[in-house]
């Protein structure tokens, strides 16, 4: 196959706006489909790992990124009830100077918006993609018109992918969050992600997310962790009712949750456990949560949707035909993906799931032991997405 190719992206998320950005700069015709009348998404804040920043850095944008986000060294959980601490992971265990880096959700996807209409990269919103056909490399949109044909079709439409299986594995919790301003009276830690636990059945976090502008105000998001079938009436309970439980929960929330004042104030995040095998079906290949979504327990989710994106580009930039080059993206990627889907799988229900077993083993077994060597370095591996060496096998330098 020659190069100049011409690829549809469907999807114009992190993954899929990252994708069109480098295999636009390769020279390709690419062109990103997305249901959205107009860029511009809400999202709650997030973490970037190592793992993401590289790939940011190849685009460019970590600079920016680290200018706009907020340096995170530590992910720290306090039982409620007993003031233990059951989570500390510092990311410097793994290596000094290692960090996450906070970011709102709507500045990562300006910043790769950007580069993918930089590299030339078309992005055709208000287009619904219902469809695929993998061999003919055919997109068809919720209007029956039919896309293509494409030598590429990239899968990057997250969770609810209609061209991806269904999640096998419902997740009994979800989460609620808000994007607020940073209070003043110093309740949070600026470089932490902080959590606290009543068993498995209560979690709230509070997590430094940057700011939207150079000169705009810090952030903080707020998650409260629900039971997924509990929207409806957690929506119907007074809104002082709920704080009553969140303040019982975390008494230094009070400033936070004094700006929260209509149940709309908080969103409610839908996740899903899903891998869909294989990720490549003749010219069709699923990045992203469209290939593998977790809940974001683990932080992961976006920055394995950037690491699927450079890789996808690396092997597109290989030569022979269409086929081998997709063989060699998945064998770049499937270990990282295998490991990172079993540790959330794993990891998810110790806190957020009606078992008493496991917060208690959590507690008393697990926390303990989790500040005896190796454990705080392994725990610094899983979370900045370490497990795998996927920077090594994917070319990525980390920073010094
Ligand atoms: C509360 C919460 C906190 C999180 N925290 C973190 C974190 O700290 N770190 C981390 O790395 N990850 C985190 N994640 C996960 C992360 O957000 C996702 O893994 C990541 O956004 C996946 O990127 P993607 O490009 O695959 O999909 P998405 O970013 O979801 O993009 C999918 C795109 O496809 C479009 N689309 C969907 N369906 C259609 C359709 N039928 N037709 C056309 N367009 C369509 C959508 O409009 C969207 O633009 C979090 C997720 C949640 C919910």
């Amino acid at each position: 196959m020659s190069d100049g190719l011409n690829i549809a992206i469907a999807g114009a998320g992190i993954g899929g706006l990252a994708a069109a950005a480098f295999l636009a700069r390769q020279g390709h015709a690419v062109t990103v489909y997305d249901q959205f009348e107009a860029p511009g998404p809400v999202g709650s804040g997030l973490i970037l790992q190592e793992t993401g920043l590289c790939v940011l850095s190849e685009l460019g944008l970590r600079p920016a990124a680290e200018m706009l986000g907020v340096d995170i060294h530590r992910l720290w959980g306090v039982a409620a009830g007993t003031g233990r601490t059951v989570l500390d992971v510092r990311y410097e265990a793994l290596r000094p100077g290692l960090k996450g880096v906070a970011i709102l959700r709507p500045v990562l996807f300006a910043l790769v918006y950007e580069a993918a209409l930089t590299a030339g990269a078309t992005i055709v919103p208000g287009t619904r993609i219902l469809n695929a056909g993998a061999s003919q490399g055919m997109l068809t949109t919720g209007e029956g018109k039919v896309l293509g044909p494409f030598d590429l079709v990239v899968d990057a439409l997250g969770v609810r992918s209609p061209l991806s299986n269904l999640p096998r594995h419902k997740l009994p919790y979800r989460a609620l969050w808000a994007t607020l301003p940073l209070p003043e009276d110093g309740a949070f830690r600026p470089d932490a992600l902080e959590q606290r636990y009543e068993g498995a059945r209560k979690m709230a976090g509070v997590m430094p997310s940057g700011r939207a502008t150079p000169e705009g105000p810090q952030t903080v998001t707020y998650f409260w962790s629900i039971r997924a079938g509990d929207y409806t009436a957690w929506k119907a309970l007074p809104l002082e009712d709920w704080k009553a439980q969140a303040l019982a929960l975390w008494p230094e929330t009070e400033s936070l949750l004094a700006l929260v004042t209509s149940h709309d104030d908080l969103t409610f995040a839908r996740y899903a456990h899903r891998t869909h095998w294989p990720a490549v079906q003749d010219r069709l290949v699923h990045i992203g949560d469209a290939w593998h979504s977790t809940s974001p327990q683990l932080g992961q989710g976006a920055n394995m949707a950037l690491l699927d994106a450079w890789a996808l580009s690396r092997a597109v930039a290989q030569t022979g035909d269409m086929h081998d080059r997709l063989r060699s993206f998945v064998r770049m990627r499937a270990l990282h993906v295998r490991l990172f889907q079993t540790m959330s799988w794993m990891f998810t229900p110790v806190y957020q799931s009606d078992s008493r077993v496991l917060p208690w083993l959590r507690d008393r077994a697990a926390a303990p032991l989790s500040r005896v060597w190796p454990a705080p370095k392994l725990l610094a591996a899983m979370v900045s997405g370490a497990v795998g060496s996927p920077l090594q096998k994917l070319g990525l330098k980390p920073a010094r």
